[in-house]
């Protein structure tokens, strides 16, 4: 049962507003660190204001936001999946990961069945529910 037109449309809503609230979190975030390294750092010149999502990941590599970046990761490849089409569908096994569940997590990747052996294959333990 593949999702229809106006269901895609729902969770892409979703998904951009989930993400411009977490890059508005992660850049007050970013500005922080950048401070901070600027104060380490005296006479070293900041950042060009580059506000690319790129350059933001970059930056927060280095900084304490791990799972703010990991939801903001999700989110970027869930709107490349919208882009190229292959939304919704699980990227283990290829079955359609369903309404519901992405309606819960429009950044999910996986099925249940798919995210549940992921995350004991590789131990679940960063605190994934996903
Ligand atoms: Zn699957």
């Amino acid at each position: 049962m593949a999702l229809t037109q106006q269901q895609t449309q729902k969770l892409h809503t979703e998904i951009e507003q989930r993400r411009e609230a977490l890059l508005s979190e992660l850049r007050d975030d970013v500005e922080r660190v950048r401070r901070d390294r600027h104060e380490d750092l005296a006479g070293v010149a900041p950042d060009p204001a580059d506000e690319s999502v790129a350059t933001l990941i970059a930056d927060l590599d280095h900084a304490d936001v791990g799972r703010d970046l990991n939801e903001l990761r999700d989110l970027e490849a869930a709107r490349t999946r919208l882009t190229d089409g292959s939304y919704g569908i699980c990227a283990d096994c290829g079955s359609e990961i369903g309404f519901e569940r992405l309606k819960a997590n429009p950044a999910a990747a996986r099925c249940i069945e798919c995210q549940t052996r992921h995350e004991k294959t590789y131990g679940g333990a960063s605190g994934s529910s996903l």
